[in-house]
């Protein structure tokens, strides 16, 4: 067996700020509007993006994130965090026009160990609820629901996010 010296991929395997593959960076920057859709993405705009969750708590869970890849709520600033709650609040918004839910659950984990499925960049759930629906709704799971059924809540999100999107 020959063993390849390739010195300049330990750097890429062990560059400690790796964000290749990170979704909250990658996704929102597609252009294309099948792409787009493929991956969820509703709205994206210089600072925010809103997806929906591919392994959702609820049907139409969707997902806010800065475009910074970050972990460090922290440190975040008022000027940074404001864009983010704004667009917390329109979800509700739309969300309650779309679908009524009779209540949600919006929320951060932040770390692996509070759940985190992707740890390095910070990410609000907001997650619209209804009566009875907890025999829906794992506890933690990675329930995946059929693709078409993500694609239909999308098709029907989407017009509605399109105000602002750039
Ligand atoms: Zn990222």
């Amino acid at each position: 067996m020959k063993v390849l010296w390739a010195p300049w991929r330990l750097s890429y395997v062990s560059a400690p700020d790796a964000k290749s593959g990170c979704i909250f960076c990658d996704k929102p920057g597609l252009t294309d509007a099948a792409q787009r859709r493929q991956a969820l993405v509703l709205y994206s705009d210089a600072s925010v993006s809103i997806m929906l969750n591919r392994y959702p708590y609820s049907n139409a869970h969707l997902m806010v994130a800065p475009r910074t890849h970050s972990a460090d709520l922290g440190a975040m600033t008022a000027e940074q965090s404001g864009p983010i709650l704004e667009q917390v609040s329109r979800c509700v918004r739309i969300l309650d026009s779309a679908c009524s839910p009779a209540g949600f659950n919006i929320g951060a984990n932040l770390g692996l160990a509070a759940g985190a499925g992707i740890a390095d960049h910070l990410h609000w759930h907001v997650v619209p609820r209804w009566e009875g629906d907890t025999n829906f709704m794992p506890v933690l799971g990675d329930v995946k629901v059929m693709p078409e059924h993500l694609e239909a809540t999308y098709d029907k999100l989407y017009p509605m996010f399109q105000e602002n999107q750039s």
